[in-house]
Formats: C-alpha cells, sequence, structure tokens
C-alpha cells in the first residue's frame, strides 16, 4: 500500500531497519504508537504529539519527556520501521 505524506524540507533521511533512530519522523508521520493510540485515540498518522526541533533538525515526540513514557516508546533504540521510502 502506498500513501502520502509530507516532512520537514531538513529532516533527516530514514535510517535502516534497526540503525539508530535519527528522528525522521517517518514512523508517527503515519502511524501511532501505542502510547499515542491510547493518548488521541486514533491509529493513523500524522500522531499530534509529533513536534519539529528546528535546533537539533529532527522531529521529536511531545508526549516522550519522562523516563516512564520514553522506554514506552522505546526511545534512543534502533529504527524498528519497516516502512520504505521513494
Ligand atoms: S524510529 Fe521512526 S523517527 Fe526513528 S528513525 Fe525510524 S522511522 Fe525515523
Ligand atoms: S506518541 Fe510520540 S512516539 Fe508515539 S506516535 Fe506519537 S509522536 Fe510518535
Amino acid at each position: 500500500m502506498e500513501i502520502s505524506i509530507t516532512l520537514h524540507q531538513d529532516a533527516p533521511a530514514k535510517p535502516q531497519f534497526g540503525e539508530s533512530c535519527n528522528g525522521c519522523g517517518l514512523c508517527c508521520a503515519v502511524t501511532l504508537c501505542p502510547l499515542g493510540r491510547l493518548r488521541f485515540w486514533r491509529t493513523q498518522g500524522p500522531c499530534p504529539a509529533l513536534a519539529w526541533d528546528q535546533a537539533a533538525t529532527r522531529y521529536v515526540c511531545r508526549l516522550a519527556t519522562g523516563k516512564w513514557t520514553r522506554r514506552w516508546i522505546a526511545a534512543g533504540k534502533g529504527c524498528d520501521c519497516t516502512y520504505q521510502v521513494d
């Protein structure tokens, strides 16, 4: 299935599956993680918590502010997104 999404022009390219997350934003623009689904009651992206950080030139999650939420979304772990970008 093909879908079109819009990301910031300075967003980094999506890394390969398993490589370090670079905040490209792709996963959260397409669908919501369990934390986002519970908070916003929707599955389809973009997630309302997805925010562009200009200083860091990457996307960040506005919900992942604490240790528990960061652990829940596996922040800082490898990219677990299998979507392909054309
Ligand atoms: S986990 Fe999401 S934001 Fe992080 S690199 Fe993969 S697709 Fe991008
Ligand atoms: S809650 Fe955060 S990690 Fe989960 S989909 Fe939304 S922006 Fe992404």
